[in-house]
């Protein structure tokens, strides 16, 4: 498999005044090549250091920088890579020719300074800048493929496009795929995942988890095929770990967003949802509303977060409150029925919960949290305990749950 040391100079990175989505941008590039991206190296414009991460990176089949290469006294990349081959830089008047043009072309001025950008060394295949003056370079150290690309993304994308991928093409470097397939997860952790797939992991897949804010565990099956051809037991295998988590009642999308996967399945089912909220501010309804097309399924929500709204709007009655208080089954089972008289739609869910930090003013617990459905006629109201989260993760979580538990209700 090919490997690639992806090298982003510049001053500003080392400082944090900049991002480094060059490396993000490449890492992904070259993923999609089917190359494994083996360093990433951020290092500020002084030569002997850029110098000092070529030569870190010179295992790597393929090393690419960006950044460094304009006209100005501290682009020292083009300098660092000379030294790092061994050569001593010329000056190519056919190159300088280009630049110029491309400088006249656009009215900017023309300066001494701009010529540093002309010197390279025989050998070297100048990647020609389209949108913008610094050429790029492409050659051969020993084994090692070297390619230099401009910082800004605007040019080194277009670049890599234009002019990198044919040349990776041209040689022969492109060999094999990478295949993916991910799922997300809900309601367990990265371990908790490990743990069940130990016994079956043979090391067919690299196995990734990768956790997301929005409360899911990303599951990626990753395999490598020489000839770039999906191996045949590709699909078996993955079943076979979807298996295990069906079997050990793991809920699992296919890689989209969950509120997108239930608003397919409502259309699917010609059903249509509301919700009445309490805890979750209006994120349940703000979470659903992002696919485009949902008003054919969604009638609407009401953020009921005083114990007066839930009864003026939702209808619920002052002697569940107080009897039973805000947080509990009665209280959610009447707001479900409340907005389901309202909108008319065939599920109605409600929720009402401690977000926390603290607990609330009855005592319930930080986390605790109570959900109300009606779904098609049939009403049940349950409560998790969501110990030891951040206010905004007992919301991100609450607001999951009702998606997961309609999902598993009418799939
Ligand atoms: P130029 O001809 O513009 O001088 P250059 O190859 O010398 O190109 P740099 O001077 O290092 O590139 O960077 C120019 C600009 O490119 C930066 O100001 C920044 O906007 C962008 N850039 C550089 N490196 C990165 C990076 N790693 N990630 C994202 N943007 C970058």
């Amino acid at each position: 498999m090919t490997t690639v040391a992806i090298i982003a100079v510049g001053s500003e990175l080392m400082r944090g005044k900049m991002n480094d989505t060059n490396s993000t941008y490449f890492a992904r590039w070259f993923e999609n090549l089917g190359m494994r991206v083996k360093y990433r190296v951020n290092v500020a414009d002084v030569g002997s250091e850029i110098v000092a991460a070529m030569r870190f990176c010179k295992d790597a089949d393929i090393l690419v920088t960006t950044g460094g290469l304009g006209p100005t006294k501290d682009d020292l990349t083009r300098i660092a890579a000379a030294e790092y081959a061994g050569k001593e830089l010329v000056f190519f008047p056919i190159l300088w020719k280009k630049i110029e043009t491309y400088l006249k072309a656009k009215n900017y001025p023309i300066y001494e300074s701009n010529k540093q950008q002309a010197y390279l060394w025989d050998g070297v295949e100048v990647l020609d800048n389209d949108c913008g003056t610094a050429p790029g370079l492409f050659y051969r150290n020993g084994k090692q493929i070297v390619v230099l690309l401009p910082g800004p993304p605007s040019e080194n994308k277009v670049m890599a496009e234009n002019k990198l991928l044919p040349r990776l093409e041209k040689y022969n470097i492109i060999q094999g795929k990478f295949f993916t397939e991910v799922v997300r997860t809900y309601g367990i952790g990265e371990s908790g995942i490990a743990d069940l797939f130990a016994a079956n992991d043979d090391g067919y897949f690299e196995l990734g988890y990768y956790f997301s804010i929005e409360g899911y565990i990303e599951l990626h099956f990753r395999r490598f095929s020489d000839n770039g051809v999906k191996p045949k037991d590709f699909d078996d295998k993955v079943a076979a770990y979807l298996k295990i988590l069906a079997d050990n009642k793991v809920f699992y999308t296919e890689d989209k967003p969950i509120e997108q996967v239930l608003y397919e399945t409502l259309l699917k089912k010609k059903k249509t949802i509301s919700f009445a909220e309490s805890c979750t501010g209006g994120k349940v309804s703000s979470t659903f509303v992002k696919t485009a097309g949902v008003s054919q399924v969604y009638a609407g929500a009401v953020v009921s977060y005083t114990a007066e709204m839930k009864q003026k709007v939702l209808g619920v009655s002052a002697d569940t409150i107080s009897q039973h208080g805000v947080v509990s089954a009665a209280t959610v089972k009447e707001m479900a029925a409340g907005i389901k008289k309202i909108t008319g739609s065939n599920i109605a869910v409600a929720v009402s919960g401690v977000a926390g930090p603290g607990a609330d003013t009855d005592g319930n617990p930080a986390g605790l949290v109570w959900f109300g459905f009606d779904i098609d006629g049939k009403t049940e109201e349950f409560s998790v305990k969501l110990a030891g989260m951040r206010r905004e993760q007992v919301i991100q979580k609450a607001v999951n749950q009702i998606f997961v538990y309609v999902l598993l209700k009418i799939k």
